[in-house]
Parts: C-alpha cells; structure tokens; sequence
C-alpha cells in the first residue's frame, strides 16, 4: 500500500533549545488513522508542524504521496493533501467570516464557485454554523471556534488530516459527531489527543512520543491499555 507521509530520522532543534525531535521515523498508509500520544513536551505539536512544511527539520526528510516534500511545486500543493488543525485555533483562523473561513481552502484550490458554496454549506449545516456564518470566527465561543478550524480542514478534503487536540472545546453534541465522521471518512488521519477514549474510537494504530521519538506503536485498542508502557510517561492506561 502506498505511503500518504513518511517522516525519515527527522530531528529538529528550536533556535536555542533542546532537541525536540530526535532520529523519528514514521511510514503513514493511504486511509491510515492513527493517534499520537504522549506527555506534554513530547514533541507531538513539533512532529506535526513539519508534516505539512511549517517546520523544516534539521536533519532528516518527509515525504508526502511518495515524493520527498521540497519536491513538491510549492507548499500550498503540499497543503492540499496534507490539512493540519492547530491545537491553539486562535492561531489558525483569520478570515472576517465564518463563511469566508471555510471558504478559503477550496478557493485557494481552484474550485467553482458552485462548488466553494456546496462545500461551504455542507459543513456550515454539519457542524450547526450556519446561524453564525456572516460573524467573524473570532467572535465565537471556543466550541465554535473549533468546529470553523475543523470544518475549514475538511472542506479541502485533504488526503491526509492532521488533528492536534480537536476535541478541546467541543461540547459533546459536536465532540459525538467529529467521532462518527472521523471513524466514516476514507482518508488518512493522525490525531493528537490527551483523551485516549477519543483515540480509541477513532484510531486503530497508536504511536506514543516521548522526549521527540515513537516509543511505541502499536495497535491502538494494545496500546491504551498498556499501564507499564503509558505509566513510564506520565499517562493513565484506561482500565480493562
Ligand atoms: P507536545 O505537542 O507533545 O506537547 P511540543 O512539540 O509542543 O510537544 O514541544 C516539544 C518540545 O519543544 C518541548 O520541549 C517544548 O518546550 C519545545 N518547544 C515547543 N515550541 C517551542 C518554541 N517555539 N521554541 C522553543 N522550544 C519549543
């Protein structure tokens, strides 16, 4: 099966600090869902941030749809399979509307407007925005702030999602329905959550980070429940 991401001996340091990724390898499958968990400081954040080009390793290589990603034309191709959502959503919305928030991807990549419009509905009904379209995304709650980041991620109908904290926020209404779509939807997803029962339900493979490596990666259903393993890092297994 061919790779959607593969992240070879990546390390990378911040100006000034420690090594906040160190020699990490990750092949990730087409159609792939997997969890990343780990403590704080781990280097969860940082692992994704190189994912889709906002970080450059210091040493190592990603590769997106199997080609090295400085191959690729520009980082806005790479954007377009691979759609990351921050865990800080302050950082990621920008648009004067909701709509035009949601709206941005598809624009970028060329869509009709018939189709910009389709989409934009779509998600504005899935995620109960469209009382709030016309508003300005920082004007919303922190529910709903989450849900515009997360249906601006989807509306580009990336090949991969990358998903840091996404439940952070979500009342259980909206928490319930990303669940179902992310467990529905054939693409590949690699989520980062401190809610191993979201993880659970979503992923089927589960990789643990620890001081900027994979420390473990294993069936997700093994993994949760590994109290030896989690405990070493600070982490609670959910019990049998
Ligand atoms: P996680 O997402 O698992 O909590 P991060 O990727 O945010 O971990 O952090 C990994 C390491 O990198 C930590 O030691 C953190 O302090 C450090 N770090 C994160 N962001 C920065 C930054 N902008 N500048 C310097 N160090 C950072």
């Amino acid at each position: 099966m061919s790779c959607v991401i593969r992240a070879l001996n990546l390390s990378f340091r911040y100006q000034n600090g420690e090594p906040a990724l160190s020699e990490l390898s990750l092949a990730v499958h087409q159609h792939e869902k997997v969890g990343v968990i780990g403590p704080s400081g781990a280097g969860k954040t940082t692992f994704f941030w190189h994912l889709n080009g906002l970080l450059k390793p210091t040493s190592g290589c990603i590769e997106v749809l199997d080609r090295p990603l400085s191959e690729h034309k520009n980082v806005n191709e790479v954007r377009r399979h691979v759609a990351l959502t921050f865990q800080q959503v302050n950082d990621q919305i920008f648009c004067s509307s909701v709509w035009e928030e949601i709206a941005f991807g598809p624009k970028n990549l060329g869509w009709s407007k018939q189709k910009v419009d389709e989409t934009v509905e779509r998600w504005l009904t899935y995620f109960n925005l469209k009382d709030v379209s016309h508003r300005p995304p920082h004007h919303l709650s922190g529910g709903q702030k989450r849900s515009v980041a997360l249906a601006a991620a989807m509306a580009m109908e990336p090949q991969l999602l990358i998903l840091d904290e996404p439940a952070n926020d979500l009342d259980h209404r909206n928490r319930r329905k990303l669940i179902t779509y992310l467990k529905d939807i054939q693409i590949a997803i690699m989520v980062a959550s401190h809610d191993l029962y979201f993880i659970s339900e979503v992923t089927k493979r589960c990789i643990l980070m620890g001081s900027g490596r994979i420390v473990a990666d294993k069936p997700t259903v093994e993994l949760i429940h590994d109290e030896d393993t989690l405990r070493q890092y600070g982490m609670e297994a959910i019990k049998m």
